[in-house]
């Protein structure tokens, strides 16, 4: 809803500068044709009202452009948390478990028994089932 929010004021803007430009001259000539006023004050009425819509609509205009620019540059500068920094510090291990042959994160595990000493990459399921200890 108020995401990207410079862009929505500067449309909004450039909207209310159109609205208050046509307001102004409409109302001039509603005067005019109604015979309240004369042609002169009607004229100022519609000049007038005309400069005064534009250049309000440049303050918000230049608010909604700040806004928009610094949404640029702070997208550049503020550092995000991205997929490679996340897999530096966990380092999980996706594949093909060696004893069931799921595909699904996996445990370096080290298998003890009767058979010797392995070291099999295993999931989790595997990895409590047959008595394993994490591999260094
Ligand atoms: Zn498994």
């Amino acid at each position: 809803m108020f995401k990207h929010i410079g862009r929505k004021v500067r449309g909004l803007a450039v909207a209310l500068c159109a609205i208050g430009m046509l307001g102004a001259v409409g109302a001039a000539v509603y005067l005019y044709l109604s015979k309240t006023m004369q042609l002169v004050p009607c004229i100022l009425i519609g000049v007038g009202g005309l400069v005064v819509s534009w250049i309000v609509s440049w303050v918000m205009y230049a608010i909604g452009d700040t806004h928009a620019k610094l949404e640029r540059l702070e997208d550049k500068l503020v550092p995000k948390p991205n997929y490679s920094a996340y897999l530096a510090e966990n380092t999980a291990l996706r594949g093909t478990c060696e004893i069931c042959g799921r595909i699904t994160d996996l445990i370096p595990a080290k298998i003890e028994d009767k058979m010797g000493t392995r070291y099999r990459k295993v999931c989790r399921e595997c990895f409590a089932a047959s008595n394993c200890k994490e591999a260094e």
